[in-house]
């Protein structure tokens, strides 16, 4: 994570999601808005961004698009920010943020109340996005669904093509009437139609969404060696009571459980095998398997 300019750019999706978690919104938020930048596009990345902004390109163009936005609309939020959107995800997959959630966004005329706006670097007209990208899009829409309880489908999550520069909802691309082709007609692979997204759009987040959840669960109720004694109690780097001592684990203190009891060298008390090749006394006098909540 690294922060400059008053934007904040996370290196992977977990340090997104904690940022997330503890952001306090008072807006009511009820749509996301999909959005390609169409310039910059990749050959701006990896050309022009490159040559400026260096190994800083991530934040070096989020705030060249403030101050875009400082000079063409001129309507700021409160961190003094003029950016029109509220996240932008890079061709390498990182994330940066943009406006104040607490601001309203300047994304889709007629749809920017309660709305969320994310601009996806390229042009995908013609650009093919990167599986890294295409992995934060997928991973940034399914968290936002999480954090304001929204469901995919077309009443939460539009392209902006699915309505006119007026602001009138078309429902669908409709290449004469649509504002624009945003967020691209080959948008990752499927396109930007009502159809590609409730195929493939909206399962990816939903299928996202269920993961993240059984993953949560398992952390969840992960097996732990708990040490119930009054003892420090060794812990070893293999199944040998004369094997060497890595480590110690207090009274009270856990590891995470793999496999055992299992049959140790030197003894007849068996041992836990715990993470981290690690191993630890079996005896039920000393030890005890725990369930973690
Ligand atoms: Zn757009």
């Amino acid at each position: 994570m690294k922060k400059e300019f008053g934007f904040i750019l996370f290196d992977n999706i977990n340090e997104f999601e904690k940022y997330l978690n503890n952001e306090k919104v008072t807006r009511k938020i009820s749509r996301l808005q999909v959005h390609h930048m169409s310039l910059p596009n990749y050959h701006t990345w990896n050309t022009t961004d490159k040559k400026i902004y260096k190994n800083n390109r991530e934040l070096g163009r989020t705030k060249a698009l403030d101050d875009f936005g400082k000079n063409k609309w001129n309507y700021k939020d409160c961190n003094n920010h003029y950016i029109a959107q509220h996240f932008n995800i890079f061709p390498n997959g990182k994330i940066t943020t943009g406006r104040s959630l607490n601001s309203k966004p300047i994304g889709i005329t007629g749809w920017n109340d309660y709305a969320i706006c994310v601009e996806i670097y390229g042009d995908f007209d013609k650009d093919i996005m990167t599986s890294s990208q295409r992995e934060s899009v997928i991973a940034l829409y399914a968290l936002l669904c999480k954090k304001f309880n929204l469901k995919p489908s077309t009443n939460t999550i539009r392209a902006h093509c699915w309505f006119t520069s007026g602001g009138t909802y078309l429902g669908d691309y409709y290449k004469n009437k649509s504002a624009k082709t945003c967020p691209g007609t080959n948008f990752m692979n499927f396109g930007n139609s009502r159809l590609a997204f409730i195929n493939n759009f909206y399962p990816l987040i939903e299928k996202y969404l269920a993961n993240h959840n059984t993953n949560k669960d398992t952390a969840k109720n992960i097996k732990l060696v708990k040490n119930i004694s009054k003892e420090k109690l060794n812990i070893r780097s293999s199944p040998n009571w004369n094997g060497k001592i890595i480590a110690t684990l207090n009274p009270g203190d856990s590891l995470t459980y793999i496999s055992g009891p299992l049959s140790a060298k030197g003894s007849t008390t068996k041992m836990y095998k715990c993470k981290n090749n690690s191993y630890i006394t079996a005896s039920s006098r000393y030890t005890k398997i725990i369930t973690k909540k």
